[in-house]
């Protein structure tokens, strides 16, 4: 009898910590939006932002025409968020729309922008954001080149540019 007990002394810890041991269910719901909203107070914006960007991107601001510095940036690349790196436009659907500000016929990824009917300054205009951070873009037109006939007209603090490498030729 005494042996039977200190067995049973021996084995409920055992026993408990066996249950202990079982994984809890932790696994991530399945169907999860992949909205990855990034939120800021306007302090934390203030601090990561210049203060150019943060007039277009958090007041909705817009730098002059021509003043920019992509609007005539020709260079192949990509360009992303200023505000989150959200990538947002290729240099492959830049156009030269003479009208001062970087223009794109294209998102990269339509996701990654979002689009909202803007009647600010008496005008009816279709706002350009970025779909992670919120942060203004600029404007979308219906007067751009084919083959979406769009005219993305976005501001170049909103962005940053990263110029494509170029590939070492390892064939020669
Ligand atoms: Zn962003």
């Amino acid at each position: 009898m005494k042996r039977l007990l200190i067995l049973l002394t021996l084995a409920l810890p055992v026993a408990f910590a066996g249950a202990g041991d079982k994984k809890p269910a932790c696994v991530p719901a399945k169907g999860g939006t992949m909205t990855n909203q990034i939120t800021k107070t306007d302090v934390e914006w203030r601090k990561i932002l210049t203060p150019e960007q943060y007039h277009v991107l958090r007041e909705k601001g817009t730098e002059r025409a021509f003043t920019g510095e992509y609007w005539n940036n020709k260079e192949p690349g990509t360009y992303y968020c200023a505000g989150c790196g959200t990538t947002l436009f290729s240099s492959d659907t830049k156009f030269d729309s003479h009208c001062g500000w970087p223009s794109f016929h294209a998102a990269l990824a339509k996701d990654n922008v979002k689009l909202q009917p803007d009647h600010s300054h008496n005008m009816v205009r279709t706002e350009v954001l970025c779909a992670k951070c919120g942060g203004h873009l600029g404007h979308i037109f219906d007067d751009g080149p084919a083959p979406t006939g769009q005219r993305y007209c976005i501001n170049s603090v909103s962005i940053k540019f990263v110029k494509k490498e170029k590939k070492p030729d390892a064939k020669k």
